[in-house]
């Protein structure tokens, strides 16, 4: 793998609150991106600033993710979160309850043998590093799926990528999406770092992140990449991505409505 930290980059990032959202939930990705933005400001790290842009929209109830994640069929709430580093790092958690920041959750694993973990386990994780259980609304709203997102590199040129979701509204207890499987939901090397929304079945069967960045592997130009990702599906299935290169600005591309903001 090349290693391109440690260099000096220009710091930036691009968060988004999920395809399918409005410009009414606009407010909450641009919160998101001006905390982290101030971070990398500051000189933190790609991996701080994310996790900080992730948890404000965690906590906005407007948004599908911890305290606004779509309750399942059954009545419960079980999140999903994961976090990869461009110097080979991933941590993620499908399931989780009563756990109102998943996504601080997934990145404790990135120091572990351990990758990702699942319902019990991964709340018993949270309870081993001190996450309180807490008890967790979630979202009644009848319809609407969506994930938030956040890529983020830093002047170090570290990039990561991170999201998080209550997945897609009334799905079975136990589903699994495409948030936390790594290629699908979520891709981060030292070239470009991507986070998807929408539906999670159909991103999980075309491992979209990770052939997004295949071909930015092969030199073609972001944008235009985002473009080739939204048309591998019919326009009823929902999907956006966000991306972010090693150099440049970051992107964020739906087939639906997706708020999205990048500074850099
Ligand atoms: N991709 C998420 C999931 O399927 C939901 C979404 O982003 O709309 O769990």
């Amino acid at each position: 793998m090349m290693d391109n930290v440690g260099t000096i980059s220009s710091p930036a990032i691009v968060c988004h609150g999920g395809a399918g959202h409005s410009a009414k939930d606009q407010p909450g990705v641009d919160a998101a991106v001006e905390a982290g933005w101030n971070i990398l400001q500051s000189g933190g790290t790609a991996l701080d600033a994310a996790l900080a842009s992730v948890v404000i929209m965690e906590d906005d109830p407007a948004l599908n993710a911890g305290t606004g994640g779509r309750i399942r069929s059954d009545g419960s709430l079980q999140l999903d979160a994961a976090v990869m580093t461009s110097n080979g790092q991933y941590g993620a958690i499908t399931c989780i309850q009563q756990t109102k920041n998943p996504i601080l959750v997934a990145a404790k694993l990135l120091d572990e043998k351990v990758n990702i973990l699942a319902g019990r386990g991964a709340r018993e994780f949270a309870d081993s590093i001190g996450i309180d259980r807490e008890d967790v609304e979630g979202s009644l709203k009848p319809t609407g799926n969506d994930t938030v997102g956040a890529v983020v590199r830093d002047e170090t040129g570290l990039i990561v990528a991170a999201s998080s979701t209550g997945g897609c509204t009334a799905m079975p207890a136990g589903r699994i999406g495409d948030v936390p499987l790594i290629g699908a939901g979520l891709w981060c090397d030292e070239r470009v770092g991507i986070a998807a929304t929408g539906i999670g079945e159909q991103i999980t069967l075309k491992m979209s992140s990770v052939r997004i960045a295949d071909r930015v592997a092969e030199g073609h130009d972001l944008e235009e990449v985002l473009k080739w990702g939204i048309n591998q599906y019919p326009s009823d299935v929902e999907v956006g991505f966000i991306a972010l290169a090693s150099e440049g600005v970051g992107f964020g591309l739906a087939n639906t409505k997706m708020p999205w903001a990048s500074k850099g």
